[in-house]
């Protein structure tokens, strides 16, 4: 175990501004005050998923040190993009829709990295596969990022990694007490192949996982907090997802196999979203589609083999498109907190007595740009 580290205590610039375009606002850019000009702190962030890297970012601006603390070999979280060798599948979040206008301001400052995905395409499917709709009830349009949807997430974390102030791969075990400072946290980590580390010296601690990891985080470090009976509020649905590539449709004759939409929504009892991911811009051409097992299907078969859930769920994508040929190459991720069913109803959580906060998409609902704004309101509330 190594002695507690202090990262250096240099002035962290503010990633990723684009230097040509001054009224562009970066996100979560927070006001100065007198306070956070007199008063810098360092903020342990764990979770490098859309919610804790606007989070640090906001920080960052309002002149804190951070330090973010990411199990994942990448920041991005739930827009993990997957590579295949016949191209990319966004595993996860499919596309987002932009509401808040904070949000809006935050993606101009990246121009190129998010771009509209036909909306039109959508379809609202029956059961059987039979288009009940022509589209979703909303028409807003549906943004992704691209190459893949991770792009956002990693393009803003990039100048936080390159500063050293996001350590990948390193999974966060517990949050204890100072023991050479009480007033401050450490954090104990777990690294590749096992490695433990101890980060001290942090002013606060703030939370930026899926609900039910924060509070198991919260519980193995033994911290009575108000927290744990707002995070206990908050209730999450699983989502088994298959992807599945189709190169021989890649034809002079043949360019799409199946149906003509390019994305649905599905009331199949296993299937409820599908969409043609070579269809999103930026993407390779080859024939891919990522289909999304029902929450309740998902939690019925979340402990199931990956391989009797890819067949269950071939079986049902063939159903509903039609398409029997064999994929060229088929792979299954299981992600145990995907959505959120029951949010908090706030856009974060801090305990000023501790100095302990949480953030995330569960906060306010299930959306990516949900995870944004609780990300960069916990931020402006504690900058
Ligand atoms: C299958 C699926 C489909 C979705 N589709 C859409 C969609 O179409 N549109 C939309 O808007 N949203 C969609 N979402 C939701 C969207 O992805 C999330 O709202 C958003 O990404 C959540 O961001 P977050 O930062 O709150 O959490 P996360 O992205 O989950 O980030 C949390 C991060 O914390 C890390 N972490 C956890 N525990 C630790 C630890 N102990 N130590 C260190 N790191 C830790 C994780 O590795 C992760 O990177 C979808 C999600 C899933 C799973």
């Amino acid at each position: 175990m190594t002695k507690p580290v202090s990262r250096p205590a240099k002035r962290p610039r503010h990633p990723g501004t684009p230097a040509a375009a001054p009224t562009r606002r970066q996100p979560g850019k927070a006001p100065k005050t007198a306070k956070n000009a007199t008063a810098r702190r360092h903020f342990a962030i764990i979770g490098a998923g859309m919610a804790g890297v606007v989070c640090a970012r906001t920080l960052v601006q309002a002149g804190h040190q951070v330090t973010v603390f990411e199990k994942s070999s990448k920041a991005g979280g739930r827009t993990t993009t997957i590579d295949s060798p016949f191209g990319s599948f966004d595993a996860g979040a499919q596309y987002f829709t932009v509401r808040d206008p904070r949000f809006a301001q935050a993606i101009d400052t990246v121009p190129g990295v998010c771009r509209p995905w036909s909306a039109n395409a959508v379809r609202v499917l029956d059961a059987a596969g039979r288009v009940a709709a022509a589209g979703l009830p909303t028409r807003e349009p549906h943004w992704v990022a691209s190459p893949g949807m991770n792009a956002l997430v990693t393009t803003w974390a990039a100048p936080l990694l390159q500063a050293g102030q996001l350590i990948t791969d390193t999974r966060v075990s517990s949050i204890e007490r100072d023991p050479l400072n009480g007033t401050h946290w450490q954090v104990r980590t777990e690294g590749q192949g096992g490695a433990q580390h101890v980060y001290a010296g942090f002013d606060a601690v703030l939370l930026a996982q899926p609900a039910t990891p924060a509070q198991a985080l919260l519980a193995v470090s033994g911290l009575d907090t108000p927290l744990n009976a707002a995070l206990s509020r908050v209730t999450t649905a699983p989502c088994w997802t298959l992807m599945l590539a189709y190169p021989q449709a890649v034809r002079p004759d043949l360019t799409t196999l199946g149906p003509q939409w390019n994305a649905a929504r599905s009331t199949h009892h296993r299937i409820s979203w599908l969409a043609r991911e070579s269809s999103k811009p930026g993407r390779t051409t080859v024939e891919r589609w990522t289909v999304q097992a029902s929450p309740a299907w998902s939690a019925e078969h979340l402990e199931d083999d990956a391989d009797r859930v890819q067949s269950k769920l071939l079986k049902a994508f063939s159903e509903v498109t039609g398409i029997r040929a064999q994929p060229a190459h088929a792979d299954t991720r299981r992600w145990r907190y995907a959505q959120t069913t029951q949010p908090l109803g706030q856009s974060h959580l801090w305990d000023a007595s501790l100095a302990l906060g949480a953030c995330g998409d569960w906060c306010l609902g299930h959306r990516l740009e949900d995870a944004f704004v609780s990300g960069l309101e916990m931020a402006l509330a504690v900058a």
